[in-house]
């Protein structure tokens, strides 16, 4: 049986954000991931904002951890070699209620930290926002906001960490946690492990996980939420992320530009009992396209090549804060539980806070002295100049050979993916780290030379190629024309 100091329970943006910073100590560390990938869960389905901090509560948890996170994306991303751009956030006004609000925000960012905050008027907002509504009459701005991609940041928080050391397990679901004199026994559908301290970052699965421990400190529901992307090519995109007056348990369906330059308009946030049902509800979608047309009038519909849903880690009757702390009644159990909206703008800070809390709790904490913040480069051929994009394919010809025409991926890329630091094992793995299959045609095109060259590849019939889960198997029988050559 393996054994580690600490083990971390799921692999979403929160664990791997961990295990990021616990991969700069002297410390044997894994990571346990019940799914095919990592960033599964309510990291794949979100907004990616990162928020910079004007709407929690000040003196919560979350508003503290949520500033921290937010100003530490910047270096991270130099670091770990992921997109992030900075369109700032208009939270919008229509009225003189919203006004209230807006103030209100505003001074909740001042309190909280947030910097460069300012209320700016009509002109100011139009000018920048040529196609938003008329109605607009002033928005609270956070020009210090960003936009990630979550799952390439949880990939690399988890690439830069086995680089660094820590195991990177998944098809790992923890069934059973047993204590004993020095710390934790888990068991996997495949095997055992041993460690003595835990730290449990299974979304919306975290009370289900604490419970296999014998701990019932809280209960969690998830907060359903739609979103829609827009093609790239879309008229009229918006250049700041725009929110609407926040709801109390909702920021409100705002237009977000993205990284990769599609626009996304989410989410609503409906809370739900099913912690597994991601699908789309039509009153959902019909919400989304109300409320981003109050926002840009006239938003081109027809341009919708996608919809896709997450659920939000809710921790019931915990003021929608998150739950971070050691359990009272089992020692060396540590909780990163309910991370909700900002989870992916706190992670970097609930790292570090994890990290704290197993210091306290008796775990010694010595710096790396051979720890590299540098994640490893990888190729992007789409962003390469004509001449090295030749190099490339004189080097290996898989480069020369596009798969995803919509966003220019190669089979090179493909194949680097697939035998990547955390070996991309499914369609959806592939698409999530190389875009082939995100584009206007959805994989249209693609997906059945994608599927080809992962059974290539990892010497499997392509009956068993998965989508993503167990049991996701795309085909029944072999295809017509047999494998891309
Ligand atoms: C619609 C929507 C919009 C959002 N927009 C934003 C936004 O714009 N900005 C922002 O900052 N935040 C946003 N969020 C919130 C953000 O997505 C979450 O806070 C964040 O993804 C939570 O990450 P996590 O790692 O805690 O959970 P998850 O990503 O769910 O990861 C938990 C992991 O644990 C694994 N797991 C569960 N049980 C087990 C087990 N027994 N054994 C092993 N592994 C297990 C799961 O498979 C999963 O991969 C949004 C959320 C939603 C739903």
């Amino acid at each position: 049986m393996n054994h580690y100091d600490v083990i971390i329970i799921g692999g979403g943006i929160t664990g791997t954000a961990i295990a990021h910073e616990l991969s700069k100590f002297k410390l044997s560390v894994a990571l346990l991931e019940r799914g095919t990938d990592i960033g599964i869960g309510a990291t794949k389905g979100n907004g990616g904002v990162v928020h910079p901090g004007y709407d929690p509560t000040p003196g919560s948890l979350k508003a503290k951890i949520n500033v921290q996170g937010a100003n530490a994306y910047p270096q991270l991303a130099k670091e770990l070699n992921f997109d992030i751009i900075n369109p700032g956030i208009f939270v919008l006004g229509f009225n003189e209620a919203d006004r209230a609000a807006l103030s209100h925000k505003l001074d909740f960012g001042i309190k909280n930290g947030v910097r460069d905050l300012a209320i700016i008027d009509a002109q100011t907002i139009h000018a920048r926002e040529p196609h938003l509504s008329e109605q607009a009459r002033f928005a609270l701005y956070a020009p210090t906001a960003t936009v990630v991609d979550p799952f390439e940041v949880a990939i690399a928080f988890a690439e830069n960490a086995a680089e660094n050391g820590v195991a990177i397990l998944t098809g790992q679901p923890v069934t059973a946690i047993t204590k004993t004199a020095t710390g934790f026994v888990l068991t996997t559908v495949r095997a055992q492990f041993s460690c003595g301290y835990i730290v449990n970052a299974a979304g919306n699965h975290a009370d289900d996980v604490a419970k296999l421990a014998g701990i019932a400190e809280y209960t969690m529901k998830p907060r359903h939420g739609d979103l829609l992307v827009f093609d790239k090519d879309m008229g009229n995109k918006p250049q700041t992320v725009m929110f609407p007056c926040p709801g109390p348990d909702t920021k409100g369906i705002a237009c977000i530009p993205t990284v990769h330059g599609n626009t996304l308009v989410g989410s609503t946030a409906t809370m739900k009992d099913d912690k597994e049902a991601v699908n789309n509800y039509a009153p959902g979608i019909q919400a989304l396209i109300d409320g981003a047309k109050k926002i840009v009038p006239e938003l081109d519909t027809r341009k919708i090549i996608r919809s896709f849903a997450g659920l939000r880690p809710v921790v019931l009757d915990h003021n929608n804060d998150f739950f971070i702390a050691e359990s009272v009644t089992v020692k060396g159990f540590i909780h990163a539980a309910g991370i909700q909206s900002p989870g992916i703008a706190s992670a970097p800070a609930i790292a570090e806070l994890i990290r704290d809390l197993l210091d306290n709790a008796g775990l010694k904490i010595l710096p790396k002295a051979n720890f590299n913040p540098y994640r490893k480069t990888k190729t992007v051929f789409s962003k390469l100049g004509i001449a090295q994009q030749d190099e490339l394919i004189k080097k290996n010809p898989a480069y020369g050979r596009i798969v995803c025409r919509c966003e220019t991926v190669t089979e090179g890329e493909i194949v680097d993916a697939i035998h990547g630091i955390i070996p991309a094992q499914t369609l959806d793995g592939i698409k999530r780290r190389t875009r082939a299959g995100m584009g206007r045609c959805q994989g249209g095109f693609c997906q059945y030379k994608i599927i080809a060259i992962l059974s290539r590849e990892l010497g499997l019939p392509s009956e068993e190629i998965l989508l993503e889960d167990i049991g996701s198997n795309l085909l029944c029988g072999s295809m017509k024309g047999g494998a891309l050559t």
